[in-house]
């Protein structure tokens, strides 16, 4: 299927190696009547054009044979090529046999300015494009598909760096592990597509309320973790407060259905004995369990 769908785009639109060829042979054709050989040849300048004009050769039909998707740097880049290719051409011609030594330099000189700038052009849109391609990727690596915030996955390469540096400078972060309450009748009241919506609108919550250098992520099914960097736990607990009043006050409505929801939530600070960041993971899930023992809908901590 793929390869199919690539002959098909390499057969339609401007093929700039076929109109390489075809020129090459029509320019040889005509001009070649009215060369005369030259009695002494430069060897070693020939050579090394010709290797040139090779590689130059090569390089077109790379860009074209490479090319799927068709795009502007891909213009470019082979009609860049092309006219180098030509401009060589001349030049090496030139070398084998006589012809106006005026004009050659001109048109040379001419065809390689077109070329290296349109080279130019072509090369920076591309590196353009692979940045704009390169920055698509990670973020959709990145993030949660739902929610649009982090995933587990780069929220746990933050907590290791945090980690490390914590353990290094002795400063604590803290970590936040929410959890909401029975949204399993949230589902079953109201169908998986309002649970989405109320998973969002809670992604959405707290986007807003904490501070640019904490991450959020999509710890994963309902439930979202929050690092703190440099938050002693008492602190945490009262941004933790904040978050669980705002939630519990607030209720969510969608397409003229009110859900009231509540969170509980889970706090663990870094300590200078933690070997590596399960156990302060596992102290927040912890003090998690002994919120949702508690009644549900309040904050917990685990010190040690
Ligand atoms: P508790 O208060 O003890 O946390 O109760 P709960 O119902 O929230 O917990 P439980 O673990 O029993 O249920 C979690 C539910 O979350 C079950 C699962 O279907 C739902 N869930 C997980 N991921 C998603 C999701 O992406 N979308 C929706 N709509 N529901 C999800
Ligand atoms: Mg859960
Ligand atoms: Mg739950």
């Amino acid at each position: 299927m793929h390869n199919i769908e690539k002959i098909k785009d390499n057969k339609k639109g401007f093929n700039v190696f076929l109109l390489v060829v075809i020129s090459s042979f029509i320019y040889i054709f005509i001009n070649i009547l009215f060369y005369k050989v030259r009695s002494n040849i430069d060897f070693f300048e020939v050579l090394a054009n010709g290797i040139l004009l090779i590689t130059t050769f090569y390089l077109i039909y790379i860009t074209q044979k490479n090319s799927i998707n068709k795009r502007s740097f891909y213009y470019y880049t082979s009609i860049g090529f092309a006219f180098l290719f030509f401009g060589l051409f001349v030049l090496t011609l030139n070398q084998l046999f006589f012809y106006s030594g005026s004009v050659v330099k001109i048109t040379v000189k001419l065809l390689f300015v077109f070329g290296y700038s349109l080279l130019a052009i072509g090369v920076t849109k591309w590196v353009k494009f692979n940045e704009n391609r390169h920055d698509e990727l990670s973020l959709q690596a990145n993030t949660d598909e739902l929610t649009g915030i982090l995933n587990r996955r780069s929220f746990t390469s933050f907590l290791e760096f945090e980690f490390n540096k914590a353990n290094k400078i002795s400063d604590p972060f803290s970590l936040i592990i929410i959890d909401i309450d029975f949204f399993k009748s949230v589902n079953d009241n109201h169908g998986h597509l309002i649970g989405d919506e109320v998973l969002k609108n809670l992604a959405a919550i707290m986007n807003k309320s904490f501070r640019s250098a904490d991450k959020v992520c999509r710890w994963g099914g309902e439930e979202f973790a929050i690092l703190l960097p440099s938050t002693s736990l008492e602190n945490a607990k009262n941004v933790a407060e904040k978050i669980r009043k705002i939630v519990e006050k607030r209720p969510f409505s969608y397409d003229n259905t009110i859900i009231n929801y509540t969170i509980s939530l889970g706090i663990s600070e870094s300590l200078a004995a933690d070997v590596g960041i399960d156990s302060v993971i596992s102290r927040a899930d912890e003090a998690l369990y002994m919120a949702k023992n508690n009644n549900r809908n309040c904050v917990r901590a685990v010190r040690a």
